[in-house]
């Protein structure tokens, strides 16, 4: 397949190459902070399996540069309604774009001070302005104390635990394993790697933070919203424009993280599937009042549904609840269809990749066999 016959199946791979971004996928980062103003008041932000950098080039052009990707401002109006219906913002928020005026507008412009950012992979990322990075595994306990002294270089390791190690307001993860194309293995790999990025962020988050996590929609999806719920306020699904709608891929976008009270994260003793996680969830479940137990649905002050599903089981079993968490498609709904080939023009000069992986897992492969049919000729 050459090169341009991507281009055409594929709008987002050939834009990003025209816009200068590492991957496609920082259009999903950037249609996924249109719908939730992600970078609101941020200052802190550790970005999970970061290679080769897309997402971490959106942090730097945004936060540090203070460049501003914007929707329309009808676009705008739309997203603050879908936002207050979903109660993530006050009902009587009514500023859109535009109504504000341009000394406004060029303020939310400025570059933020004092911001850091902290990007890891287990493949190495070609540097970036104003971005630390470190190659290191998310799965691995002595991760958190180098990310947070990545963060501060005074920080004590003493302090883990304590208020001091939780200084992150966004978390974000886009962490996904080599896909096998085996489609059970695949999501439940992937499964793992989203326990421990919720682990990480467990362990670093400010109280009021948010974490936003690449997911694979699976057959038991809502059993982890159910298990996000104990620890933030709000948990959205959301499936950018610019992720295929073929593809299981879903993010879930987690707001206002506040821990049950006495909870204490540790990448010692993670959480996932079964254990301490499935423990708090059923004290959860107890705590609930019998109304809250009705089970059905939910309906939230600002009409929004949320859906709290009971297995039907007999009285004397326990019952698996599972809640479904509110879906929302983002990013402007009038652009490229990630799934559509279009049309090129007839002098379209098709681009080299802006930043080709360093050192990708398969570059062995090719220098065995580059060498292989050398002796052979
Ligand atoms: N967000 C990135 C961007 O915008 O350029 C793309 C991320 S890519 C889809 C998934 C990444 O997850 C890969 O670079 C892979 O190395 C990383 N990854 C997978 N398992 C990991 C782990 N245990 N620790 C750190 N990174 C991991």
């Amino acid at each position: 397949m050459g090169k341009s016959s991507k281009d055409k199946r594929d709008a987002y791979y050939r834009l990003a190459k025209e816009q200068g971004w590492r991957a496609r996928s920082a259009f999903k980062l950037l249609q996924l902070d249109e719908e939730f103003d992600l970078f609101a008041n941020v200052t802190r932000v550790v970005d999970l399996c970061a290679a080769p950098g897309s997402w971490s080039q959106v942090l730097s052009r945004v936060l540090i540069k203070g460049e501003k990707f914007g929707r329309t401002a009808w676009q705008d109006k739309e997203a603050r309604f879908r936002q207050q219906m979903l109660g993530i913002l006050p009902q009587d928020e009514q500023k859109t774009e535009a109504d504000k005026t341009i000394d406004e507008q060029q303020e939310e412009r400025k570059p933020r001070e004092d911001v850091k950012i902290v990007s890891i992979d287990l493949q190495p990322i070609s540097p970036l302005a104003g971005i630390t990075t470190l190659r290191a595994d998310i799965t691995h306990p002595a991760t958190v104390p180098l990310l947070l002294s990545a963060l501060d270089p005074d920080f004590d390791p003493k302090m883990a635990g304590t208020q001091a190690s939780h200084p992150v307001d966004l978390v974000l993860s886009d962490g996904a394993p080599d896909v096998t194309g085996l489609h059970d293995l695949d999501i439940y790999v992937q499964s793992q790697l989203l326990f421990a990025a919720l682990n990480l962020a467990l362990c670093v988050l400010k109280p009021g933070g948010k974490f936003v996590a690449k997911i694979f929609r699976g057959k038991n999806v809502d059993v982890l919203y159910a298990q996000l719920k104990i620890f933030f306020e709000k948990v959205i699904v959301a499936k950018p424009r610019s992720s295929r709608a073929s593809s299981v891929e879903a993010f879930i976008v987690c707001i206002n993280f506040q821990p049950p009270d006495g909870f204490r994260a540790s990448l010692e003793e993670p959480l996932g599937v079964g254990g301490r996680l499935d423990e708090m969830l059923k004290e959860r479940e107890a705590q609930k009042t019998d109304t809250e137990m009705q089970g059905a649905a939910a309906i939230s002050e600002q009409g929004v549904v949320e859906m709290e599903v009971y297995d039907d089981v007999p009285e004397d079993k326990e019952r698996n609840t599972r809640w479904i968490a509110p879906f929302i498609a983002c990013g402007d709904l009038s652009a490229f269809d990630s799934d559509a080939s279009y049309q090129l023009p007839e002098d379209h000069v098709s681009l080299d990749p802006v930043q080709p992986p360093i050192a990708p897992p398969y570059k062995r492969a090719i220098e065995m066999r580059a060498a292989l049919s050398g002796s052979q000729r």
